[in-house]
């Protein structure tokens, strides 16, 4: 018997939270194999999967709150000023003094991959852990999303398991983007989390590898069919520049093409994709107008350089839509 599958909770039940680090971002300016030789870099930008992604919730105009933790440094006062300007309920964000705030610095290859030197796990970041600052603002969540990097943080697993099952309690929802990399793949501690986290999701976000990763199968239509039945209620594929595509029960697939943009940097795309995704359908948003925003947003963002500086207002993504070609 199919587990009966759960629909994504209002905006009215309260934020769209996650969990998760908060970087800055250094960029190399040219083209090439990672770090090996002295370059110039461009940087810090404000950064981190999680908290791209919640910010774009936030200058959407949906509820938006980050549990994380940033050293007592420019880089950390940079991220929280940030957040906070764009509306990001920030008061689960730990200041160490200990500890320096995260950095990733990244060099793209001629083909478009990317080399990261990550300093996550011995940075403030990797310090996330339950506190009474975090506990508050999962108590008031309607929805949880999990950032798969954030999973590679011991002590972020711990708020977000029991994060699950608060906002569950309370008739939230959860959503999951697998954002795997192989840089953050760890220790088995990682695996078993994540395993947990794809049994209750009821939103998934995966791009084409990471949905063969999850499903454990190669082949896209199978992948899809057997994460579905398994009970997750809608699975929205991120296809780079060849768009997107909805997945869900009792509703036909919906191809999404790409708006024709010149890319200029590809980080943060697939976070402010899921970040608007997810923000519409929880304003109430059809899947298929949810999906256009949300291309919207992944392509607006691919325009600036800067992983955050791309991020997107409804009225933005409105104006993109009507005077944007597409693919
Ligand atoms: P990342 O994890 O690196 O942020 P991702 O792999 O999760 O990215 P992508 O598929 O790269 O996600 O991008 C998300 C969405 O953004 C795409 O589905 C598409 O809608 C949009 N997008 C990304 N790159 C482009 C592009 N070059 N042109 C137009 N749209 C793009
Ligand atoms: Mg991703």
């Amino acid at each position: 018997m199919p587990l009966p599958h759960r629909a994504l909770a209002p905006e009215a039940l309260g934020p769209t939270i996650t969990v998760g680090e908060i970087l800055v971002e250094i960029m190399a300016t040219t083209v090439g194999a990672g770090f090996l030789e002295p370059q110039s870099l461009i940087g810090p930008y404000p950064s981190g999967a999680p908290a791209i992604f919640v910010d774009q919730v936030a200058r959407m105009g949906g509820g938006a709150g980050i549990v994380a933790s940033v050293g007592d440094d420019d880089f950390g006062r940079l991220n929280v000023d940030r957040l906070r300007a764009d509306g990001v309920d920030v008061s689960a964000i730990a200041v160490s003094k200990d500890w320096p705030t995260g950095s990733a610095f990244v060099r793209y290859r001629p083909d478009g991959a990317r080399d990261f030197v990550f300093n996550i796990a011995r940075s403030a970041a990797g310090r996330i852990r339950p506190t009474p600052a975090a506990e508050d603002l999962v108590r008031r969540a309607g929805h949880l999303h999990v950032m798969g990097t954030a999973l590679s943080i011991p002590g972020a697993r711990d708020v977000i398991l029991s994060a699950i099952e608060i906002v569950r309690a309370r008739g939230g929802s959860v959503s999951l983007d697998p954002n795997l990399r192989k840089e953050l793949l760890t220790d088995s501690g990682v695996l078993e989390c994540f395993d947990q986290v794809v049994g209750v999701a009821d939103l998934l976000l995966p791009s084409g590898e990471e949905l063969f990763a999850t499903a454990g199968l190669t082949d896209e239509a199978t992948a899809i069919a057997k994460l579905l039945e398994s009970g997750i209620g809608e699975i929205v594929l991120k296809r780079g520049e060849q768009g997107a595509s909805f997945f869900g029960h009792g509703l036909p697939r919906i191809d999404c093409a790409a708006f024709a943009v010149d890319e200029v940097d590809p980080t943060g795309a697939g976070d402010c994709f899921g970040a608007a995704y997810l923000t519409c359908r929880r304003k109430g948003m059809t899947p298929e107008a949810a999906l256009l925003h949300a291309n919207a947003a992944g392509a607006r963002n691919v325009t600036r350089r800067g992983p955050m500086e791309g991020v997107s207002t409804l009225a933005e993504l409105t104006a993109f839509i009507a005077e944007t070609p597409r693919r």
